[in-house]
């Protein structure tokens, strides 16, 4: 189906416009690929923007149950942020790889600790999932699977939907607002100490912060993010 049919009737519904200079034909050409750079490269704290490193930073650390978070990109970025958009929200799986190969550019830059981690991501509701075909999240905690050879867990269900976060005129729940919205997996076979936990955007946190509470209730000892964009 990939690739085939499916991009057939894709391609017919959207015709594709290049995230970057809008020539038609192909969701990111391979000029505007090739030029591609990243904004705000240096690492902060997500809570606050505090410069320095990517780890929670001691003022933030006591209003939250993530100890960092990495990313891949800002999400201020038009064309990260448009290839993101129509991955998720247009269903359009040609940007997957353009996102992957983002990410394997900024590999030596982005540095999560995976040593001795495990991958996990912040689930999609059934439905969402189900409806969009596809978890962004868990596409996401495949690719560092792959790329740092930690294994990916599917540790978390998502048992009721929140707004969408990163779209326009949606609204952003605040750190805490969404505590509650998951429970551990009961065909997870362990629960390991330290997560990597993967999702494609981070803006106010709230959605994995309260994916963090929930591996931490269950005596997770470190839970750090990793997303494709952040801001
Ligand atoms: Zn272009
Ligand atoms: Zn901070």
């Amino acid at each position: 189906m990939e690739g085939g049919f499916s991009k057939l009737v894709v391609d017919a519904i959207f015709p594709r416009f290049c995230v970057g200079c809008k020539t038609e034909g192909i969701l990111f050409c391979e000029r505007c690929e090739y030029f591609y750079q990243d904004i705000n490269v240096k690492t902060f704290c997500v809570f606050c923007f505090r410069f320095g490193s990517d780890k929670t930073c001691v003022h933030c650390n006591e209003h939250t149950f993530l100890d960092g978070v990495s990313s891949v990109g800002d999400y201020k970025n038009s064309i990260l942020r448009n290839l993101i958009i129509n991955w998720k929200y247009y269903g359009d799986k040609s940007a997957e790889q353009f996102l992957k190969k983002i990410f394997i550019k900024s590999i030596n830059r982005v540095c999560p600790p995976v040593l001795s981690f495990y991958s996990t991501h912040v689930p999609l509701h059934y439905g969402r999932k189900r409806e969009r075909g596809f978890d962004q999240a868990q596409v996401v905690s495949s690719w560092i699977e792959q790329l740092y050879g930690i294994p990916a867990l599917d540790l978390l269900v998502r048992h009721s939907t929140n707004k969408q976060q990163g779209g326009s005129g949606i609204k952003r729940s605040r750190l805490g607002e969404l505590d509650g919205i998951f429970r551990i997996d009961e065909n997870a076979e362990f629960i390991p100490e330290n997560i990597l936990i993967c999702d494609d955007v981070f803006t106010t946190g709230a959605t994995m912060d309260a994916a963090a509470r929930c591996l931490k209730d269950s005596g997770v000892k470190t839970v750090w993010g990793f997303v494709l964009a952040s801001g």
